[in-house]
């Protein structure tokens, strides 16, 4: 603890934003960093609590936050490095783009505002990048053991990196043109600028870890062949099945699903090709967004770049308190009225709204048929289940739906057919607790073992798998 009396002088300090007008003409990232002086001040907040919730409850990862504050507040980056890249493979996506649960457990929270942290890791790694503390070494050491990764999401893309750094030679299969799985085709370049996942991706190709695109394994490559070429394989394909809205007028035109739409903004933002006929583009359109979440969010600032006419977003949820809550308590991660930045740029949200009917015209999508819910609790052992109000319907005009509703678990695929590998009743891939599924050799990590998540849970889970593919491979 560097500085004693520093959470008590020093008030936080966020990263300060570019303007709405500015931000809404590129897909640039939105969010400065914050300078390295105010990220010694800043870290100077840290307490060094007994008891360090950040670490021990807070973080997936464990991130070591109190070691690596007291570095940062001394100057010292190349040791603040050292103990950040022990727990986290890459800090640069998570000091990005992690909504920051360390944050909501940090202790300064209880009655003030939390320490920096997710800005401080960043800064530490942009750091260690800048000063050329970061190696692009292959390992001095290399076994004679092959392991085969299929999928180059965060979760992929850590057990590749974990295992390569302990001298395996680790091949990435990746269905789509370029990796880095929903990092580089799923969140938008304003939350993630994509030159921070190439120069990633440069780094472990020239650490020696092999990367194969355009493939997927299951149609082009059969797993059976990977099994005869590789010692281990590990399954980290996502968990990429959206929910759907099966209500009327459901097959109109005009009605898609986030991923595609998302995932077309980020090829064009790379200059990859997207057929005219195949184009979702929000320009001069009334768009509503259904799903009030973070993917809805990002959808919300995707369409106001593209030049939407109005962006609304109907959430089905009730709004959330703007302060915490009792049902969730310090440390807990915090259910609350969540402003992100997309929703500083423009359109509407609304809450508690249930989507009956999509009317079109000419096959099109034209309007949404809504009503506004109740949520009521008729049993006390279940959930509360959303119930019409009398007399609230209406109507809202919109050329294009994006559905943004959640995902269910990993899509079907002739891969997890042809394995017949054991699913959890959520529909994702089974594992124990060294990320083996029930075929011997053959693993999973990430949102394909734990449905939809974080970018931090994803490194965190690719982590244990990593550490279980060693342990089987000796
Ligand atoms: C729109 C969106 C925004 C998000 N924003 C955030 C955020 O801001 N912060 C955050 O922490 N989390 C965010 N998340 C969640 C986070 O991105 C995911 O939890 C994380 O990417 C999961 O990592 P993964 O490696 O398990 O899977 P994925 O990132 O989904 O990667 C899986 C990869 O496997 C490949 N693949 C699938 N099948 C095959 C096959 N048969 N052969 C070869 N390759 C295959 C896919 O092409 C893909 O590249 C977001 C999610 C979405 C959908």
């Amino acid at each position: 603890m560097g500085d004693p009396r520093g959470f008590i002088e020093i008030k936080r300090k966020d990263a300060p934003y570019r303007s709405r007008d500015e931000r809404l003409r590129d897909y640039k990232a939105v969010e400065h960093q914050l300078s390295y002086s105010d990220l010694n001040k800043q870290a100077a907040r840290c307490m060094d609590c007994g008891t360090p919730f950040c670490h021990a409850y807070g973080c997936p990862i464990s991130n070591l936050v109190p070691e690596f504050n007291d570095f940062a507040f001394r100057g010292n980056w190349q040791q603040a490095l050292e103990i950040l890249v022990s727990a986290n493979n890459f800090p640069e996506f998570t000091g990005r783009v992690c909504p920051a649960p360390c944050e909501a457990a940090c202790v300064s929270a209880l009655n003030s505002d939390p320490v920096t942290i997710r800005q401080i890791e960043l800064a530490i790694i942009e750091k260690g990048f800048e000063s050329g503390l970061i190696s692009s070494e292959p390992p001095s050491i290399r076994l004679d053991k092959k392991v085969a990764v299929i999928g180059s999401g965060p979760a992929g893309l850590t057990i590749a990196d974990s295992l390569n750094r302990a001298g395996y030679r680790v091949t990435v299969f990746e269905n789509a043109n370029y990796p880095g799985g929903i990092l580089t085709y799923g969140i938008p370049d304003f939350k993630l600028e994509k030159w921070v996942v190439e120069r990633r991706i440069k780094l472990m190709a020239a650490q020696g870890i092999t990367f194969e695109t355009g493939v997927k394994i299951g149609d082009d490559i059969s797993c059976h062949y990977l099994k005869k070429r590789f010692d281990a394989i590990c399954l980290a394909c996502g968990a990429r099945k959206p929910r759907d809205l099966p209500v009327p007028g459901r097959d109109l035109n005009g009605i898609y699903f986030a991923m595609d739409y998302l995932s077309q903004q980020n090829k064009r933002n790379r200059d990859e090709y997207v057929g005219p006929s195949d184009e979702i583009i929000a320009r001069d359109k009334k768009v509503v967004v259904i799903g009030g979440g973070d993917t809805g969010s990002d959808c919300l600032g995707t369409a106001l770049r593209q030049g939407a006419i109005r962006v609304s977003q109907l959430e089905i949820v009730p709004k959330p308190p703007v302060k915490r809550s009792d049902n969730t308590p310090w440390p807990m991660w915090p259910v609350l009225l969540r402003q992100t930045h997309a929703h500083k740029e423009g359109g509407d949200l609304f809450w508690s709204i249930m989507t009956k009917e999509f009317l079109g015209e000419k096959g099109v999508v034209k309007k949404i048929r809504c009503a506004e819910v109740e949520w009521v609790v008729s049993d006390v052992n279940r959930p509360p289940v959303p119930i019409e109000k009398a007399s609230t319907e209406f109507e809202i005009e919109a050329d294009l739906v994006i559905l943004a509703m959640g995902f269910l678990g990993p899509e079907e695929s002739n891969l997890v057919a042809e394995l017949s590998v054991e699913l959890d009743g959520r529909g994702n891939v089974k594992a124990d607790d060294h990320g083996m599924t029930n075929l011997d050799g053959i693993f999973v990590a990430g949102d394909m073992a734990m449905g939809q998540s974080l970018v931090v849970r994803a490194i965190a889970d690719g982590r244990k798998t990593a550490l279980g593919i060693k342990t089987y491979l000796r």
